[in-house]
């Protein structure tokens, strides 16, 4: 699958890492080179889903969610533009695990209420105690740091 995607989108980087995403600033997707024939090919379709339909930014994790259900509906038309059709419940197993994540984190690491994203800054705050925390931009991060270091946003 990887020659077919490469000789498609020859726009994009390609390069072999340790995850999937795609890195906007760079026009680069990386993918695990072990499994790219397997089911993780459609990884590979989501990622490069990401690079055509151009994301480069989100303000909050709501609209997170919504790049990651739109990656996933460009990966199903790449996906029979090459003859292939990518299982429906994977889809869901991967967005509900999105929301998962951003489900913990905001929850108040201080009081634990669920509580709704701040604003554009990957910033919340606690209503019921006034707790106030940051979260990475980045799923594979630890959910809750004190101060962001990382401007770059990484889509998986
Ligand atoms: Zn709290
Ligand atoms: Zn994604």
């Amino acid at each position: 699958m990887l020659p077919k995607i490469k000789a498609m989108f020859p726009d994009f980087v390609f390069s072999p890492g340790d995850k999937f995403s795609w890195s906007p600033s760079e026009g680069r997707i990386n993918y695990c080179e072990n499994n790219v024939d397997g089911d993780d090919g459609w990884a590979l379709l989501h990622e490069t889903g990401h690079a055509l339909l151009g994301h480069t930014d989100y303000q909050t994790d709501y609209e997170l969610l919504q790049l990651e259900i739109a990656a996933w509906e460009k990966a199903k038309e790449i996906a029979k533009q090459i003859g292939l059709e990518i299982a429906e419940d994977h889809i869901q197993e991967c967005l509900d695990s999105y929301r998962d994540w951003l489900y913990k984190r905001s929850i108040c690491p201080g009081c634990g209420t669920k509580t709704i994203q701040k604003d554009l800054s990957n910033s919340y705050s606690c209503f019921n105690c006034h707790t106030c925390w940051q979260v990475s931009p980045s799923r594979f991060c630890r959910a809750y740091r004190t101060i962001q270091t990382d401007k770059e946003h990484t889509f998986l």
